[in-house]
């Protein structure tokens, strides 16, 4: 009896003390794949690093290829395109207008109505709806005749009633990189964030949306095809004559801004009353190896529709930051199982959006319940709050990239028009340095205020207080839809610019 108890006990002291070792080996092998993610996180902060000097060096790369864009066809990334807008609306037009507008994710239909004066500007009606993604790789036909039955039951509704039937002017609003031909004109240089129409590429865009309009018997003419950027600068204008540029942080990112015609060297006989043009820069295509680029981003470039294209874009609009998020976490979930067994959900392409980025990283709750939330969404239920805390570290570290990336994107084009107070070497900066406005619209710089933070303390840093001062940044909702149909009204009175 006595020898059986004492069998007994060393052997359960034999088991306890393997149950030990396999604890302390797990615990062992859960630290190295702790460190392990740490790592990955600590590779993405330094591939990601977008110190003051780099910063910099960027706003020089981005005026010498402004610069190296407006002296010849194809001579820089930026395609600098020729808008023929020279005169902006400054407040005394008078109408009614229609715009409508196809964004990235979006197409917004309004109407405005312009008394004169800036505080009679009436939006009438604003319609906003989600873009289907069957129509994205759809054909030319079916996305357009989408839109025009979308504005049929837009007008249908209408409460006001004509006396007389009237000829309805339309501003098009495209989000999409155009050659114009004039205000009113312009063929389709390619698609971007997503859409593959494959007939569509050199085609009108304004002729096919009126050929869709005309095959519903609707009499709305088509009277401006204006970029995104365009419409926000115009309404910025509109409003605030120091407006100069218009910035979009939406699905992608793009920019405009008002140039001096001598500086259009590309354009032979540019013919403007007011001696500058708007120049739509199609920023997202800006490249330069100086860009901090990461093993994810050159990972997602690879498998998107675009590879080798839109670089910028790809590391500042809204339709790519929750993807390289995701990337990263997909990394970390390969590399170690602190995110439990690889979710395929979290495997999937874009499934992660940034608007969820957004809401991960301002998560205020204690436990990050947020975080936790989406993440489940994703198929990756119950991690620990450590985490948790650094999946919004990811979040921080990609959006905190494209917001300064963002800023440096904006001093380029104050350096470019002599607003960044290098006054072109002269020391009397501040004497010269003038008000300036820059209008911003989209979806990520309005809703997200991590994003917008970051962006305006990087302006800050690069400019200095004494030039940011000057700098204004004007956030604006539906800018880009209102600004068109102001920019119809005013183009209304000015006659069309022949194409080159
Ligand atoms: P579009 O690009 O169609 O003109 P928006 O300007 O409204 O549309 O931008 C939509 C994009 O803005 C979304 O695809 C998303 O990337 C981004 N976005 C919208 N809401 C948020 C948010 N809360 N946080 C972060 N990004 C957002
Ligand atoms: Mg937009």
């Amino acid at each position: 009896m006595g020898r059986v108890l004492v069998t007994l006990t060393a052997a359960a002291a034999v088991v306890a003390c393997s149950v030990a070792t396999v604890a302390v080996r797990r615990r062992m092998k859960g630290k190295r794949k702790w460190k392990k993610v740490v790592g990955i996180l600590r590779d993405l902060e330094e591939a990601c690093e977008t110190p003051l000097g780099r910063l910099r060096q960027m706003v020089d790369a981005i005026a010498v290829e402004m610069q190296a864009g407006l002296v010849s066809e194809g001579g820089s990334k930026l395609k600098m395109l020729l808008t023929f807008v020279d005169d902006l609306p400054n407040g005394s037009e008078t109408g009614t207008y229609y715009a409508l507008h196809l964004g990235g994710s979006y197409f917004r239909i309004i109407r405005v109505h312009l008394g004169g004066q800036r505080s009679t500007l009436e939006v009438q009606d604003v319609e906003r709806h989600s873009i289907p993604t069957s129509l994205m790789n759809s054909t030319s036909e079916v996305l357009f005749d989408f839109l025009a039955s979308s504005l049929q039951m837009f007008i249908e509704k209408e409460v006001f009633n004509l006396s007389q039937p009237v000829k309805r002017e339309l501003a098009f609003t495209f989000s999409f990189p155009v050659k114009q031909t004039s205000i009113s004109s312009g063929v389709l240089i390619k698609w971007t964030k997503g859409f593959a129409i494959s007939e569509m590429a050199g085609e009108d865009i304004a002729e096919c949306l009126q050929g869709a309009l005309n095959k519903r018997g609707l009499d709305i003419r088509v009277a401006a095809l204006v970029n995104d950027t365009v419409g926000a600068l115009s309404f910025g204008h509109f409003h605030d004559p120091d407006t100069i540029a218009a910035v979009v942080f939406g699905t992608g990112s793009n920019a405009c801004y008002l140039e001096r015609t001598d500086a259009i060297i590309k354009c032979q006989n540019p013919r403007t009353t007011s001696g500058s043009m708007v120049v739509n820069m199609e920023w997202g295509n800006f490249w330069s190896s100086r860009l901090p680029r990461t093993s994810y981003d050159l990972e997602l470039d690879a498998e998107s529709m675009n590879s080798n294209d839109m670089g910028f874009e790809k590391m500042i609009g809204g339709m790519y930051l929750g993807d390289i998020v995701r990337r990263v976490i997909l990394r970390m979930s390969q590399e170690s199982d602190i995110f439990g067994p690889i979710s395929s959900i979290l495997s999937t392409p874009f499934v992660l959006r940034t608007n969820s980025v957004s809401a991960m990283h301002e998560d205020d709750t204690p436990e990050l319940l947020e975080v936790a939330r989406i993440l489940n969404d994703l198929g990756v239920a119950e991690v620990a709050l450590k985490v948790r805390k650094l999946v919004v570290k990811i979040c921080d570290v990609v959006t905190r990239r494209a917001a300064r990336l963002a800023a440096a994107g904006i001093a380029g084009i104050l350096k470019k028009v002599g607003r960044d107070g290098s006054g072109g070497g002269r020391r009397s900066d501040k004497q010269i340095m003038r008000r300036t406005v820059v209008a911003v619209e989209g979806g990520l710089y309005l809703n997200y205020r991590m994003f917008r933070e970051y962006m305006d303390e990087a302006l800050r840093d690069i400019l200095g207080e004494d030039v940011a001062q000057h700098v204004v940044i004007k956030a604006m909702e539906d800018g880009s839809s209102i600004g068109s149909a102001l920019l119809l009204a005013s183009s209304q009175s000015v006659q069309t610019i022949q194409s080159l």
